[in-house]
């Protein structure tokens, strides 16, 4: 008898199982809008502010005195131009995707940190030529340094999940977003700066919280600030220049 009433009542259950499932409209977990705009490609991004395609440096400028851009262009690349100092974007931005080119010259020399050492400040502060949040571009292909120091680093905050650099003479990229931080009225800080990261696409920085601005010496801090330039680095070590190509931001 007990079996029977165990069947019955497991019988009534898949009904209503059944029926909770036939009133169930898929339909009422489909979103339809916003219907998110259709991007071309041209050959980046349609939506992509170009900041280096060729030809000029007219999106940038010397963070030293304001004046035009010195490196050196040739074709499609740039190239820095040791003791004219680091240069940055025109425009300044909050929160963006970047795509940024960059090779190490074949003919490399020096060792360290005096090997190819450029930098790609996230955001430019004021302060020192070297002020912001540096994403440290450096040949780590094979040339040993502090891990925070080394290519695809968050400069002396974060080590990269791996080293994907590419023999010096090989253009690489790095793949960035961008999570500016956010201040309170009174200048506190309300919500870190966060960075993803890929180096030849692959996942190096995975949604990275930064403890502030990156600097040589001591700790890392906040200050407030608002939009800020995308800075490039003129380091000063006596090795071969870093060149650049296809630079592109998207404001999110
Ligand atoms: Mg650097």
């Amino acid at each position: 008898m007990k079996k029977i009433a165990l069947i019955g009542s497991l019988a009534i259950m898949i009904c209503q199982q059944g029926f909770a499932q036939q009133k169930a409209d898929p339909k009422d977990t489909e979103v339809w809008t916003p219907v998110p705009k259709q991007i071309k490609f041209n050959p980046i991004p349609e939506d992509a502010i170009v900041l280096f395609n060729g030809n000029n440096l007219n999106e940038w400028k010397s963070v030293k005195d304001g004046t035009e851009a010195k490196w050196t262009v040739k074709g499609d690349i740039f190239t820095v131009k040791k003791g004219t100092g680091n240069i940055e974007t025109k425009k300044k931005f909050t929160n963006y995707q970047l795509h940024i080119e960059w090779q190490i010259p074949s003919n490399i020399t020096g060792s360290g940190q005096a090997r190819g050492n450029s930098g790609i400040f996230l955001g430019s502060t004021q302060g020192s030529a070297d002020a912001g949040y540096e994403l440290q571009l450096l040949d780590s292909y094979q040339n040993s340094t502090y891990s925070n120091g080394q290519a695809g680093s968050i400069y002396k905050q974060a080590i990269p999940l791996v080293n994907a650099s590419k023999k010096p003479g090989e253009w690489q990229y790095y793949d960035v977003v961008w999570t500016a931080p956010v201040f309170n009225d009174n200048g506190s800080l309300k919500n870190p700066a966060r960075v993803t990261v890929f180096h030849n696409g692959v996942l190096i920085q995975n949604n990275l919280e930064l403890r502030g601005e990156t600097v040589y010496i001591g700790a890392p801090f906040y200050k407030k600030h608002g939009p800020l330039p995308i800075k490039l680095q003129d380091h000063g070590d006596p090795s071969e220049p870093v060149s650049f190509r296809n630079i592109w931001v998207r404001e999110l």
